[in-house]
């Protein structure tokens, strides 16, 4: 997303955020450091990202090619990465053969980054069809994969019993 920055003097406090001709146009008091402002615009984004962009499959796949290109070097191909409502009792789901991935569509309910987690360890099975020690640092590579999986067994724990 590209981000247009107007500083005012006149402005004191508040930041504010709208978008322009798919531009988002921050307007920032001219007191602002640069690195506050740098943390408010993350969070403006991901703010403004919420909204703009539903949890569709063209989302996934996006996803999962920014994650490839981050985590894999881009070394991964796939056949289809999509949202599947008959994964109810996981999170996801990977057909090493095949190429194609399957996340849980309850997963449209938890945070981005633990998304994220989820599909880099579907991803991770391209490589490895297992959870051994190969797959493990796989996963790893995911700074936040421990934090993401605590995430999801609480997120799973107050899910309705599903029989
Ligand atoms: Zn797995």
């Amino acid at each position: 997303m590209e981000v247009v920055v107007k500083r005012s003097k006149k402005r004191r406090k508040t930041v504010q955020a709208r978008m322009v001709e798919g531009k988002m146009e921050v307007l920032a008091p001219a007191s602002l450091s640069e690195a506050a402002l740098k943390d408010h615009i993350a969070s403006l984004q991901a703010r403004l990202e919420k909204k703009s962009a539903p949890r569709d499959d063209a989302h996934l796949d996006a996803r999962a090619r920014y994650l490839n290109r981050k985590y894999f070097s881009g070394d991964l191909s796939w056949e289809s990465i999509r949202y599947s409502l008959r994964q109810e009792r996981r999170r996801g789901s990977c057909n090493h053969w095949a190429r194609t991935l399957l996340i849980s569509q309850r997963l449209t309910g938890v945070p981005q980054w633990v998304e994220d987690y989820v599909i880099v360890h579907e991803l991770a099975h391209l490589i490895e069809p297992n959870h051994g020690k190969r797959f493990k640092a796989l996963v790893r590579r995911y700074p936040l994969a421990e934090r993401a999986i605590g995430f999801l067994m609480a997120f799973e724990m107050l899910q309705p019993s599903q029989g």
